[in-house]
């Protein structure tokens, strides 16, 4: 049987601390898993633009070992973009690729089943954390409510599964057909149909390091799956709009009639009106603002530097 040429994808920022660890776990598992594995598998590590000495080791470990290879992004643009950078690097060379968080929370033994699984014919294999554990109660609630919001919303996302997933080869170039500049992978993968599978998985606490999501880019996410992926928030507020007109004139004619409370009719229902149009208003300059960065159709990364030497 013909082996999987196989591309282990990394996204790096400021991970110094945990990558010595990672890239040990990492090239166990293609030193273990040599039975399914061409020798041509690889690392590829992105670093997304650290500030700290992350490019450094990628570089020193792709002079050691040529089975580890690194780009770097010119700026630091996100872990979605740097998934897609190194995606796009590995688009066409490898039989299939594998995309892993660097801090070690995703189980990297898991990968023996996505192997499996796409050896048995899948296309796309998610990772899905069996449980939340190791997550915050707070990580946890809004983790969970933003699962069943999306679902609400109708786009399809699957529950409990982040950006540890695998691609074969053509499920890899149908994604990166996708032309759109917010990018939400996971709103995104599962648009590609093909065969899916999924495997289960602890997800651990972070190894090392401290987390590069803080809630500020939990909520930009979740707002970009969001107005990404659906276009209900707009006819929810139409709808929302209606429903408080309707009700303000039951009220307002209610109120008219019952003396003395005038007044406090009319402070309440400017207040409410206001807050309900600014509502829409924002909703609205959202896509707005959306549609002007995808028809702007910037460049989504530039790569600075390769261990292949010359920059790209
Ligand atoms: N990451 C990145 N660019 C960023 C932020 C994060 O490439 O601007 C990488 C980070 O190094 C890690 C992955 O994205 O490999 C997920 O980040 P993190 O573990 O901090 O997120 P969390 O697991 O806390 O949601
Ligand atoms: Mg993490």
């Amino acid at each position: 049987m013909e082996k999987t040429k196989l591309c282990i994808i990394i996204p790096c920022y400021n991970e110094e601390e945990v990558l010595p660890e990672t890239l040990k776990r990492l090239k166990a598992f293609l030193t273990q898993n040599e039975d399914l594995l061409s020798p041509e598998s690889r690392l590829l590590f992105v670093d997304d633009c650290s500030r700290d000495g992350t490019w450094k080791l990628i570089k020193a470990a792709a002079r050691e070992d040529e089975r580890v290879e690194g780009i770097s992004l010119s700026h630091n643009r996100g872990h979605q973009n740097a998934l897609w950078a190194g995606m796009e690097k590995a688009n066409g060379f490898f039989d299939c690729v594998i995309t892993i968080d660097a801090d070690l929370q995703d189980d990297v033994s898991a990968m023996r089943a996505f192997l499996e699984r796409f050896l048995s014919g899948a296309d796309v294999v998610y990772g899905v954390r069996s449980k939340r554990d190791t997550d915050s109660f707070f990580k946890r609630l809004t983790a969970e409510g933003y699962y069943k919001l999306m679902r609400f919303l109708g786009a399809e996302t699957v529950y409990n599964h982040a950006d540890y997933r695998l691609l074969s080869r053509r499920a890899l170039k149908a994604l990166m057909e996708y032309g759109e500049v917010n990018l939400y992978l996971r709103g995104m993968v599962p648009l590609l149909g093909f065969e899916t599978e999924t495997v289960y998985y602890e997800r651990a606490e972070r190894f090392a390091g401290e987390s590069k999501y803080p809630l500020k880019k939990m909520l930009a996410l979740a707002m970009q799956g969001a107005t990404s992926f659906s276009v209900k928030p707009i006819a929810f507020i139409w709808a929302l709009g209606l429903a408080v007109c309707l009700l303000s004139a039951l009220a307002g004619a209610i109120l008219l009639c019952v003396p003395g409370t005038q007044l406090g009719f009319t402070a309440f229902s400017v207040w409410f009106v206001g807050g309900l149009v600014l509502t829409a208003l924002g909703l609205t300059g959202e896509y707005v603002g959306k549609i002007y960065a995808e028809v702007k159709h910037r460049p989504r990364y530039f790569i600075k530097d390769s261990t292949n030497d010359k920059p790209e």
